[in-house]
């Protein structure tokens, strides 16, 4: 059951043949309420929990994972995920829209650590098979009161853990259901980026000596350093991809929404580091995201033309509006289709050009880039 008109009563600009990913952004951006007898229902049976910080997700056409990203408190969104029939279905303004899936079931959130933490305390399961370690540690820019404005992620950090339970969480995931095709690590940004490589380096060296199998691909989300040859360590150590998140390519807006790391961390050092990698190890190497939605759909292209004409990858990631400050709110895109659609389309353009390849397998729940690579024959031709 599918039946996208159902969206135009909410969405005035819907597309003439609206897609699995127009309603992904959606979703996104909007979020969704979610029935209890959803819960009632489907709790157990397949990967769908009541708590919030388990990463829950959908299936949208069988092919497409999508955060479940539930709204709370007094947020409004459209979008509502009942049961119908039985079965999972999602309504925008009442008006039955698709009937999604969820994951299948997994044992990795009975699990804990030797220590006692929960698994899910240290990592998720993103998409199909990501195993994401988040909030590896804090955030200094949050700490600092300088968060970027759109973060809803910076407040958090992982129990305090060995390296031993993280790589039991590893070593867990890839012999189990779900099986793992990629590693993701990722921190709070820092004002000591070479400590963070420190830590980075030593997680990749215990994940090496106490895995008794070799490590799948992994990338890391890193605070460029200012000593760019701290960077080999890493790609010494096991790594397969950096990214270095500029999120806004806009250099006023990148100043005004992402203050702690525009004025410590500087966006010439992002660039430096992207530049590095790509001019050492080659293509395909250093990654970069953009948060769609907030600046003009040309700036974003803009910078990632720029960075993809050298082998860097744009990896483009829907703003989820939810942490989002005051002061940020003026400045961001309203949410349109055709946006998202441009951004989609000359991404896969930039992809088919420069021979580009996102990291990953099957995509993951929050972000578009895979989603667009696995499409990008296709998608380098929607209007
Ligand atoms: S760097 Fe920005 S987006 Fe990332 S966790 Fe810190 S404040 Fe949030």
């Amino acid at each position: 059951m599918s039946d996208f008109s159902g969206l135009s009563s909410y969405f005035p600009d819907l597309p003439d043949a609206p897609d699995w990913l127009d309603l992904k952004v959606a979703l996104l951006h909007c979020g969704v309420n979610v029935d209890e007898a959803v819960y009632n229902n489907f709790e157990g049976c397949c990967r769908l929990s009541r708590n919030p910080y388990s990463c829950n997700a959908m299936i949208l056409g069988g092919e497409v994972s999508c955060s479940l990203a539930r709204v709370t408190g007094g947020e409004k969104t459209p979008f509502r995920l009942t049961v119908d029939d039985g079965k999972p279905v999602i309504t925008c303004n009442g008006r039955p829209i698709v009937r999604i899936a969820f994951h299948a079931n997994t044992s990795f959130y009975d699990q804990q650590t030797s220590g006692g933490i929960p698994f899910g305390s240290l990592a998720v399961i993103q998409g199909w098979d990501m195993l994401a370690f988040s909030c590896l540690w804090r955030c200094e820019i949050t700490q600092s009161g300088d968060a970027c404005g759109f973060c809803h992620t910076g407040i958090f950090s992982v129990p305090d853990h060995s390296l031993s339970e993280m790589a039991e969480v590893v070593r867990y995931a890839v012999n189990n259901n779900p099986g793992v095709g990629i590693l993701q690590l990722t921190a709070g940004s820092t004002f000591r980026p070479e400590a963070e490589i420190d830590r980075y380096v030593r997680i990749m060296e215990t994940l090496g000596s106490e895995l008794e199998m070799s490590l799948p691909p992994t990338i890391i989300y890193l605070t460029p350093p200012s000593d760019l040859k701290q960077l080999d360590r890493l790609f010494d150590a096991g790594v397969s991809q950096i990214a270095c998140d500029m999120d806004i390519w806009d250099e006023r807006l990148f100043n005004r929404i992402c203050p702690g790391k525009a004025r410590v961390n500087t966006r010439q050092r992002y660039l430096d580091a992207l530049h590095y990698i790509a001019d050492r190890y080659g293509p395909n190497r250093a990654c970069c995201v953009f948060v769609g939605g907030i600046e003009p759909a040309d700036s974003l292209l803009e910078g990632a033309t720029r960075l993809a004409r050298c082998g860097i990858v744009p990896l483009p990631s829907p703003l989820m509006p939810f942490g989002i400050t005051p002061k940020t709110l003026p400045e961001i895109q309203p949410f349109n289709f055709g946006y998202y659609r441009k951004v989609r389309r000359e991404t896969a353009r930039l992809y088919r050009q420069y021979n580009l390849v996102v990291p990953g397998t099957r995509g993951s729940d929050v972000c578009l880039s895979r989603d667009i690579w696995l499409r990008r024959e296709t998608e380098c031709l929607i209007n």
